[in-house]
């Protein structure tokens, strides 16, 4: 039997120096480790350009469908970083996979980079500052 939840718990919700809460490993991970399959609602593009005018924030895309992660307990918490130490990669139609970008370090903050124009301007990453 196959796990989708990988390295899941080992990871936690806190608050984030970066913005809100974040999401933060409890272990090391190892540069190119499966960290856990992001899963959500998968939602028209109809459906996604609405929920994000309404400010959902945490909707992804796979190539096949917008995936709202807004019901979920960890991945809507990932925040963003230019220098991140997360991936996301491809998975199935209904799902992306969260892997290590680089070695992560016990309490370190997973992040990803958003992808999107107006992230860079809001960023306050050290590359961006
Ligand atoms: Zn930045």
């Amino acid at each position: 039997m196959t796990t989708d939840k990988y390295l899941e718990p080992f990871l936690t919700v806190k608050d984030s120096g970066i913005h809100g809460k974040g999401l933060f490993s409890t272990i090391d991970i190892p540069e190119g480790s499966k960290i856990f399959v992001i899963k959500g609602e998968a939602i028209s593009e109809e459906e996604c350009i609405k929920r994000e005018t309404d400010g959902n924030v945490y909707i992804f895309w796979n190539d096949y469908n917008y995936i709202d992660t807004s019901m979920t307990d960890k991945i809507k918490y990932i925040n963003h970083n230019c220098d991140c130490n997360c991936d996301v990669l491809e998975n199935n139609e209904e799902s992306l996979l969260l892997s290590a970008y680089r070695d992560i370090k016990a309490g370190e903050e997973l992040t990803i980079d958003y992808g999107y124009e107006e992230i860079y301007e809001l960023c306050k990453c050290s590359i961006c500052a």
